[in-house]
C-alpha cells in the first residue's frame, strides 16, 4: 500500500502532486500543503493563496504580515496602507 511522505500512514485515497518534476504522495491537503506550501516570513503559517511578495524570497501570507514585518525590520514600507477596516480576516 502507499503511504503518505508526509506523515507516514498507509493510503489507498492518496493523491499526487507534481512539482518541478518531482512526484509526491500524500493521505490528505493537510499533510500536502504542510509539505509543500511556503511559509509566511512574519507568522509562520501556510501560504495557501497567492500570498504576497516580499523582498528577495521572502514571501507572506496577507498584507498585514507583509506591512507588519516591514515594520519589525524597520524598513520603509513599499505596499500600500489596507484601509482601515479591511483587514483579512484569515483562512
Ligand atoms: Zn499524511
Ligand atoms: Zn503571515
Amino acid at each position: 500500500m502507499d503511504k503518505c511522505e508526509q506523515c507516514g500512514a498507509p493510503t489507498r485515497s492518496g493523491f499526487i502532486v507534481e512539482r518541478d518534476g518531482a512526484r509526491h504522495l500524500f493521505d490528505s491537503f493537510e499533510c500536502a500543503i504542510f509539505a509543500m506550501a511556503p511559509a509566511c516570513a512574519h507568522c509562520g503559517c501556510r501560504i495557501l493563496g497567492h500570498g504576497v511578495a516580499g523582498e528577495g524570497n521572502d514571501c507572506y501570507c496577507c498584507d498585514h504580515c507583509a506591512h507588519a514585518h516591514h515594520l519589525a525590520l524597520g524598513q520603509p514600507d513599499a505596499s500600500p496602507q489596507p484601509p482601515a477596516g479591511a483587514e483579512h480576516l484569515g483562512m
